[in-house]
This record gives structure tokens, sequence and C-alpha cells, in this order.
């Protein structure tokens, strides 16, 4: 199965994503995460990546499709969920030419939405596992030792652009480059919208409701 999964930050599509990616054996894609990697490592593309993402900007386009496509080709038939690419109308005109060109189908296109209150409330109290990449929530998912991992027992840290001024900006840049993907993929079949404010298993279920369908 290949699917992409996209909505606003804040929306789940990590959580969800890496829980239906390794429920399902495919690869969970997260661009965010591809790039953070690139950034720890230090390669050119994380060079190039770094200024964008602490400023809560979209990275160029070439950037992230060259990243996206080394990923995708290097298993064309492994399977994957595409997690926070693409984020604008010029990222999905160059997946979906890239996809024709490997001879690659698309199943399904999740859309997950929630009021961006809901949204903002989940980026400030996001903490994520510095060794694992795992996510906790202060309020609604604490770790069990304040500051440590559950799974692995690393460091607990907060994103540079989960700042409120920066989640700011990132919704923003969300409103006028991401939401119009919902025109170029509404319509299409295996498209469908979920709600994604509630509790985290019964976004779940309609995730998963959504890919079965
Ligand atoms: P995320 O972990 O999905 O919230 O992404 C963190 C940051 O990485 C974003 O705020 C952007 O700066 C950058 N980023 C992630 N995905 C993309 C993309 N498809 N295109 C451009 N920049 C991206």
């Amino acid at each position: 199965m290949n699917l992409i999964l996209f909505g606003p930050p804040g929306v789940g599509k990590g959580t969800q994503g890496e829980r239906l990616a390794s429920e399902q054996g495919i690869q969970h894609m997260a661009m965010g995460d591809l790039l953070r990697a690139a950034v720890r490592d230090g390669t050119d593309a994380g060079l190039k990546a770094k200024i964008f993402m602490d400023g809560g900007k979209l990275v160029p386009d070439d950037v992230v499709v060259a990243m996206i496509e080394e990923k995708i080709s290097a298993d064309k038939d492994a399977g994957f969920l595409l997690d926070g690419f693409p984020r604008n109308v010029a990222q999905a005109e160059a997946l979906d030419a890239m996809l024709a060109k490997h001879g690659v189908v698309v199943d399904h296109v999740v859309f997950m939405d929630a009021p961006e209150d809901n949204l903002i409330e989940r980026l400030c109290g996001r903490l994520i596992c510095s060794a694992c990449g795992f996510g906790f929530h202060r309020q609604y998912s604490p770790p069990q030792k304040s500051g440590y991992c559950d799974r692995c027992n690393g460091e607990l840290y907060q994103r540079e652009d989960d700042r409120e001024d920066v989640i700011a900006h990132r919704l923003e840049v969300y409103r006028e480059q991401t939401e119009p993907l919902l025109g170029y993929y509404q319509g299409r079949s295996g498209f469908s919208k979920i709600d994604a404010s509630g509790e985290m298993d019964l976004v779940y279920t309609g995730l998963k409701q959504a890919v079965e369908n």
C-alpha cells in the first residue's frame, strides 16, 4: 500500500502515521524527520534546510523532492506512507511525475484536520525523544518519568519550532501553501478527509477506516 497523509502541523500525522505504517508493514517517510536527520548529520541538504526549519518556513522544493525521490526509488515495492510531503502544489506535481516515472501508484490520500486552538495546544505541549523520536505531550500523554522516554529512556526535548511565535508562522504557511492541496487531491479516487480533533485511538480508528474503504 502507498499512501499520503497530509494536514496542518500538530494534527497528529507523525503519531498516527507511524502506527499505521508499522501495522501495514510499510515505510513511514516523515519529511520533517528526514530533514532533522540531515541537519544532525550535517549533509548539504541539512545545511540548506536548517535556516528555513528554524523559522517555520518551507524548505525549498528542490531539496525535499530530491530527498523523497531517493527514498522512494531505493525500494519501490516496499510500500510507503508519506507524512509531511507534499506540502504545496508544486511538490504534489513533482511527486506525481516522479511516481509515474517509477511506475508507482498512490492508493490513498488522507487529509487530517482539527481546529486551530487544538493544534496550538498540541504543538506547545509536545515533547520528543532525542534518541528514538517518539512523541509525548506534557498534559495529554506525559512520560512516566519526567524528562525521559518511556520506550528507550532517551532525553526528551521541545522542538525549536514548537515555540509559540514559530507555531503561529507555521500555521500561516500551512494555510497559504499546504491547504491548497485539498483542491489538488479532492475528487481523486482514494481521497478521504478525517476528523483528527478527538482522542488518539478514536482518530486512529477513523484513519484505518479511510484506508480500508
Ligand atoms: P514537521 O516535522 O513535519 O512539522 O516539519 C518540520 C519542518 O520541516 C517544517 O516546518 C518545514 O520547515 C520542514 N519541512 C517538512 N516537510 C517539508 C516539505 N514537504 N517541504 C518543505 N519543508 C518541509
